[in-house]
């Protein structure tokens, strides 16, 4: 049996960990035979060190073999899925899977629960009354089947080591390495099974990851896990220097999607749906115009048969906050930033998101941007609407804003990175 400590020193001084030592390692640490202390010793060597690629195909390899892989092999329309790096007003999913559905493919979106001041995918859908994000295999297959897509949190069984290695990692300042967050993302996603997948990999303010050349470089090694994996896979780079659409909380964020489905809604989120939905149609050959079928009103009627199929009322009222506050302009001019980060923590102030994994959120609270980059104000125009139910969490969120909003006398659209940038591809 190797001596994790061994290990630990020689990740720690340089060196490169043999195949078999990787998949001990994880294995290991999955049973609990590795301590706590010990893997974030080798997960903050890693951080400092990396790994190679052939340790990192290794390292991916290992936790996808830690739990089941499933097996979508007898749905007969081609599975394509979509992740995204988060992001502030990040309703992407919830248009795009029943759009990508409406246009012949099967999409399994699996997810996972958020933290922090980026929103996610089960947080938003579980303001629907009655939807659910529980499903067993058999029902994902049925559904992919029948409706062509499905939202549902991933399983214990799919890498239950990156479960264990996520969680290590989030209070031992070691999420921050393309390593081991390429492994996590592309772990799952493989394991979930599907044949194709997009990722659309965020920078700027709102993105856990900022800079655009490290979201490059991330996105570049998980185009490459999912190609050794015989997962068709490209990723897009779109900025999250602000809020995308004008929502950012649950309740919100389903109904500015709902508003996408029905044929209006915020173009920057269009956008990134439309382009997004191409690029997995691309992958598997389906030459459909997604921005035809959106128009259609063929992707709401997904929506709400996917919402019912889930135990939801799709027209069912949303919940709303009980409490709202106004944050209004100080002066006239035009909005010259207002940023994701600042937005994100302020939802999140007010309840639309969790500091500990076992929190509850609330599904009405958050932030809608009246205003947003370019817009011309008055003195006295509300700029943000904070919602909450709660009034003693206002101060918090009028706090976490204020430095984030700017009105000047004139605006350089030149200054704002564009909304979609590269795409990586194999
Ligand atoms: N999301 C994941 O699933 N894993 C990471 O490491 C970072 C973001």
């Amino acid at each position: 049996m190797p001596d994790v400590i061994d290990l630990i020193r020689t990740k720690r001084d340089g060196g490169v960990l043999a195949d078999d030592d990787i998949r001990w390692l994880i294995d290991a640490y999955t049973k609990s035979d590795i301590a706590d202390e010990q893997m974030s010793a080798l997960l903050m060597a890693i951080v400092f060190r990396s790994l190679d690629p052939r340790e990192l195909a290794t390292w991916t390899a290992a936790m996808i073999d830690s739990g089941e892989r499933l097996d979508l092999g007898s749905v007969s329309r081609p599975t394509v899925d979509k992740h995204s790096t988060g992001g502030v007003g990040d309703k992407v999913s919830l248009v795009l899977c029943p759009l990508v559905a409406a246009c012949g493919a099967a999409v399994p979106q699996l997810s996972g629960r958020g933290l922090g001041h980026t929103g996610v995918t089960l947080d938003q859908m579980e303001s629907i009354p009655g939807w659910s994000p529980q499903l067993a295999n058999d029902e994902m297959i049925e559904l992919l089947e029948t409706v062509g897509c499905f939202i549902a949190a991933a399983g214990v069984g799919l890498a239950p080591a990156d479960r264990k290695l996520y969680a290590l990692r989030d209070v031992t300042g070691t999420v921050e390495s393309i390593p081991l967050i390429a492994s996590s993302i592309m772990s799952k996603k493989i394991a979930e099974g599907t044949g194709a997948l997009v990722l659309n990999t965020t920078f700027g303010s709102g993105s856990f990851l900022r800079d655009i050349d490290v979201v490059r470089a991330l996105a570049r090694t998980m185009v490459d896990l999912g190609a050794a994996n015989d997962v068709r896979t490209v990723a897009r780079l779109t900025a999250m220097e602000t809020v995308l659409g004008h929502a950012a909380g649950n309740a919100l964020e389903v109904a500015e999607a709902v508003e996408c489905l029905r044929g209006g809604g915020p173009s920057d989120v269009i956008d990134v749906v439309v382009t997004l939905a191409r690029d997995m149609l691309m992958l598997v050959g389906i030459d459909v115009d997604p921005a035809t079928v959106l128009e259609s009103g063929a992707a709401f009627a997904t929506w709400e048969t996917m919402i019912a199929a889930q135990g939801g009322d799709p027209t069912a009222a949303l919940p709303v906050a009980r409490h709202r506050s106004d944050v209004v302009a100080d002066r006239s001019g035009v909005v010259t930033r207002l940023d994701c980060r600042s937005v994100g923590i302020a939802a999140w102030r007010l309840g639309a998101g969790r500091a500990r994994k076992e929190d509850p959120v609330s599904a009405g609270a958050g932030v809608v941007c009246r205003a947003k980059p370019g817009q011309d104000i008055q003195l006295g125009d509300v700029l943000l609407e904070l919602h909450t139910d709660d009034p003693d969490r206002i101060e918090a969120a009028r706090h976490a804003i204020a430095e984030g909003v700017t009105i000047s006398d004139d605006f350089d659209p030149t200054t704002l990175p564009p909304l979609i940038a590269d795409l990586i591809a194999s």
